[in-house]
């Protein structure tokens, strides 16, 4: 694709709730939304870091600058080389020599797969799977919870998302707030919702034995039936992980750690884990997401597709990915108005009966909708262009 300008916005999107986790309080969503346009098309794609480096170093202010002054003028001059630029597949190698900074990158392969997309008539889940059996035409509808004050806030919490049609329960957990958070959550939710805990990386195995942060206290989880508990120790201690993966019934799932394809393939083969949260921002790529799902599959692996808190744009593009027949479990993708009062693209909606609800998965070309012009405008705290 032919590239003349690519177009970053911060937006802010205020949450209907705070969004509470281990790593941090968010109250409003700013991220930096991506549109590049040429004379072979247009496409959008979306920053996925938070507005602050409490997920990963990343962060929606830096990553502005990081695009503009880096990613998005390496982008310009691929697309500048030759009569047909640069397609979605050269993104990863356009930008290969700026160290780090995932997210930003994988939101210009993203507006590069939308452009591609768009111009072809292909839907994004279809680029994603394109081998046989293909991309299912809706997911299952799931939910991440974050951190609570008491366990009757998360029973009536999970009641009422499990009424809305969840089936796929992910609570944030943190020291102090687990063992008996869970259990609320597995009576309020009944024993066939899938539940998830989320410790975004807050215990140790090295903590003082039976305080609140000691990572061997989540064997008491062993009787709750989890699907997995995400991320008990910090990114990087894959061989505690292991460690604490043979003294839990309870699956291992990682998030944070698998910073790569190769991380990953590591990190199943030292049995850090057996299940795979798969965010493509995390890895830098969306192609790279979907190849770590077909690997997954092919290993029977069990993986799912994890959220960042997006605005309507990234969900459309999570929904797409995790329509990959290798996200074998449900993953947390909710309505759009389950967190936001207002968002940049027309909502979506979970259909179905209680805990048994779906989204359907976009099949229009690219992205497989139109974001709403007015929602952008209203909702842009800086714009900036870069031109060829
Ligand atoms: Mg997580």
């Amino acid at each position: 694709m032919r590239i003349d300008q690519v177009e970053l916005r911060v937006v802010g999107l205020p949450l209907a709730t705070p969004f509470v986790a281990a790593h941090g309080t968010v109250t409003t969503r700013t991220a930096v939304v991506v549109h590049v346009t040429g004379p072979d098309g247009e496409g959008w794609g979306e920053c996925a870091a938070l507005p602050e480096p409490t997920y990963s170093a990343e962060y929606t202010d830096e990553a502005l600058l990081t695009l503009r002054d880096h990613l998005v003028p390496r982008l310009l001059a691929a697309a500048s080389r030759g009569s047909r630029g640069v397609d979605a597949r050269g993104v990863v190698s356009a930008l290969a020599d700026v160290v780090g900074h995932p997210m930003a990158k994988a939101a210009l392969e993203l507006a590069l797969l939308d452009a591609e997309g768009r111009a072809t008539g292909t839907p994004l889940a279809e680029t994603l799977a394109p081998h046989p059996p293909g991309p299912r035409v809706a997911v299952p509808a799931g939910v991440a919870i974050g951190l609570l004050p008491s366990p009757d806030d998360v029973a009536a919490e999970v009641a009422g998302r499990v009424a809305e049609g969840y089936g796929r329960v992910k609570l944030k957990i943190a020291p102090g707030r687990d063992v008996d958070h869970l259990r609320a959550a597995r009576q309020a939710g009944g024993r066939d919702l899938a539940l998830l805990a989320d410790a975004n990386g807050a215990y140790r195995l090295d903590a003082e034995p039976g305080s609140p942060h000691d990572a061997r206290r989540l064997s008491e989880l062993d009787g709750l039936d989890l699907v997995c508990v995400e991320q008990p120790l910090p990114a990087d201690d894959l061989l505690d992980h292991a460690e604490l993966a043979r003294r839990l019934a309870t699956p291992i799932c990682l998030d944070e750690s698998l910073t790569s394809p190769s991380v990953t393939e590591q990190a199943l083969d030292l049995g850090a884990c057996s299940v795979v949260c798969v965010k493509a921002p995390r890895y830098g790529s969306w192609l790279a997401a979907a190849d770590v799902l077909d690997r997954c599959r092919g290993n029977d692996v069990p993986a799912w597709v994890g959220g960042m808190l997006d605005t309507g744009l990234g969900r459309l593009a999570n929904l797409a990915l995790a329509a990959h027949p290798g996200a074998s479990l449900p993953g947390d993708l909710s309505a759009t108005d389950r967190f936001f009062t207002d968002d940049v693209t027309p909502p979506v909606a979970v259909e179905g009966p209680a805990g048994a609800g779906t989204i359907a998965v976009p099949s229009g070309p690219g992205l497989g909708a139109a974001l709403d012009p007015a929602a952008l405008q209203r909702l842009t705290l800086e714009r900036v262009v870069v031109r060829r």
